[in-house]
């Protein structure tokens, strides 16, 4: 549930009930409805809705904010305000990219991740960095040691894609690949890419050479597991040069 006290903080002496309908109906109810419209969603609406109005004080900046840690990545906020300009008008689009200015700053980072996958980013995939051309972010979801199974979300920025490679095993084994967000590819040796959108599912065959990674121009996160097996190994091998990459 979404809690909200600034109604109470800020009015609570002098409107005590709009401060309620503030913290607990606004907030309480209908931003916490997130079975019915994503708190993302939500922030869309409502970041339009007071460009719209012309409002970007500070009540703007505060839903910029939280529009920010609902998961509208700078790209996404920089696109919402330019097409709301045309239907909104073009001086309050303005003022409002001041304001986002100021809440996403002017220049991204050099190590922002402009996306938000459902299963988080989690951290830069170091480790198998050397077998990857791009970034790549891992997010180990289970711990493998007392659970089982490991399961890992893995978010490639644009044109980020692993080397050909191959799960060995003697018996079972294999990968699993759904597919969360964004667009990407998977390819088997031999064969034409294809493309992996959210809700796409991959079963990679143990032996079988192949890469997977995001579309030249789009951010892609899948979720990753091993096939249990018994003599389970991968082996790493050249890189997919850009030649053989779908530009699309
Ligand atoms: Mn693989």
């Amino acid at each position: 549930m979404v809690k909200q006290t600034a109604g109470r903080t800020q009015l609570g002496g002098f409107a005590p009930k709009f401060a309620e309908l503030n913290d607990d109906v606004l907030f309480g109810e209908v931003w916490s409805r997130e079975d019915k419209l994503s708190p993302k969603l939500r922030s869309i609406v409502t970041v339009t809705t007071l460009v719209a109005k012309g409002l970007v004080d500070s009540s703007f900046e505060y839903h910029l904010i939280s529009a920010k840690e609902n998961g509208v990545t700078r790209t996404e906020m920089a696109e919402i305000l330019t097409h709301v300009a045309f239907y909104a008008g073009w001086p309050n689009a303005w003022a409002a990219f001041r304001m986002a200015v100021k809440v996403y700053g002017a220049e991204a980072p050099e190590d922002e991740v402009d996306f938000a996958p459902m299963f988080g980013v989690g951290t830069f995939n170091s480790a198998y960095a050397q077998y990857f051309k791009g970034n790549s972010y891992l997010n180990p979801l289970t711990d493998p040691k007392t659970q089982g199974i490991g399961i890992s979300n893995v978010t490639f920025e644009p044109g980020c894609r692993n080397n050909w490679h191959i799960h060995h095993a003697t018996q079972g084994g294999g990968q699993m690949l759904i597919c969360t967000d964004g667009r990407g590819w998977y390819q088997e040796w031999g064969k034409e890419p294809q493309e992996l959108t959210p809700g796409s599912v991959v079963y990679i065959a143990p032996g079988v050479k192949h890469w997977h990674g995001a579309a030249a121009n789009t951010w892609f996160a899948h979720i990753a597991f091993e096939v249990p097996g018994e003599g389970c190994s991968n082996e790493w091998l050249e890189p997919v040069e850009d030649d053989a990459y779908p530009q699309e």
